[in-house]
């Protein structure tokens, strides 16, 4: 019995402090591929953040030696500012954000957050510093106000209030019959694709990081949805330097930075307007998109 109670234990532990780290990263960075442990250097300092500037420096990666994913990758966010990435599918975007939450160690060259090298600072540390939005957000069975405090356990319902207002989420939970205390997730209430997001937008808004990572998801959104989301975004990402993963043109044009990768290499870099002037691979993106949505009136 014994024998038996250990290993069942210590996969729940496990799993559990999976859970924990993951939950609402799981779909950026796959929960079901089993990460290479990264490990802290003994006694590794706390993150200091001062402005939150962000540094990939000829950041190569490679998952498995024969197959490189990213090759010779650099660019710098200043504090404050986005950065929004775009490229065809598996380009290596979401790599880049996996590599930033240093859920794997680059296989050359180096990232810095505020000039500290990302391998040389607590793992919790780092992550305390960062949010993710990202395109799927799983729920715990629980409570809705304990899905968004989750973002700082402890919160004040004050505090809940303000995130779920600033997620443009306020109205919808005020007409739930139990406020707050509503039950969601598989044996509760259940949320659209856009809700859900706008509820790892309030938790993001709730911890507060300097730094951001977007997932962008906005394909099975309808136009009005995707509106209100698009305006939540823009608003956490505000002051917090941002690593937005772009799937829709429409919504990077106002990204300080937009870095075209194909095929593992930063094929362009520039800002929406120096990239279309360029007419390379961006003014290419753009026109496909253009075509994609023709009749939408957000594009
Ligand atoms: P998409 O737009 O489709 O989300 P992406 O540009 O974000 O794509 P990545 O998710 O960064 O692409 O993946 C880049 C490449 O790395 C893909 O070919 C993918 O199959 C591979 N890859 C991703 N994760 C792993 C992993 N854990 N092990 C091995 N290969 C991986």
């Amino acid at each position: 019995m014994i024998q038996l109670f250990i290993p069942l234990n210590f996969l729940g532990f496990i799993y559990r402090e999976i859970r924990e780290a993951l939950i609402n990263i799981e779909r950026l960075f796959g929960l079901l591929e089993a990460p290479v442990k990264v490990v802290d250097v003994e006694t590794a300092p706390a993150l200091r953040i001062s402005g939150g500037a962000v540094r990939f420096d000829k950041v190569s990666h490679a998952y498995t030696a024969e197959r490189p994913i990213l090759e010779d990758v650099s660019f710098t966010i200043p504090a404050g500012q986005t950065l929004a990435v775009v490229g065809p599918s598996g380009a290596g975007k979401s790599t880049l954000a996996r590599l930033l939450f240093r859920f794997y160690d680059v296989s050359s060259g180096s990232i810095s957050i505020d000039e500290q090298d990302i391998r040389s600072v607590s793992q919790h540390s780092l992550r305390q510093a960062i949010g993710v939005v990202p395109q799927d957000t799983v729920l715990f069975n629980d409570s809705i106000g304990y899905n968004i405090a989750y973002g700082k356990p402890g919160a004040s319902d004050e505090e809940i209030w303000n995130a779920l207002r600033m997620a443009q989420l306020e109205d919808f939970v005020a007409q739930l019959p139990e406020g707050l205390n509503t039950q969601v997730g598989e044996r509760g209430l259940k949320l659209s694709g856009g809700e859900k997001q706008r509820i790892a937008i309030a938790r993001v808004l709730l911890k507060d990081p300097q730094l951001l990572i977007l997932d962008e998801a906005t394909s099975s959104l309808d136009t009005h949805s995707e509106r209100r989301i698009l305006d939540s975004l823009n608003l956490v990402a505000q002051r917090r330097t941002t690593l937005a993963i772009a799937h829709r043109l429409s919504t990077i044009i106002h990204a300080e930075q937009i870095l075209v990768l194909d095929q593992g290499r930063v094929v362009e870099q520039g800002n929406h307007q120096q990239l279309l002037a360029a007419g390379g691979a961006y003014a290419h993106l753009w026109a496909e998109q253009l075509r994609n949505s023709e009749g939408e009136s957000d594009v």
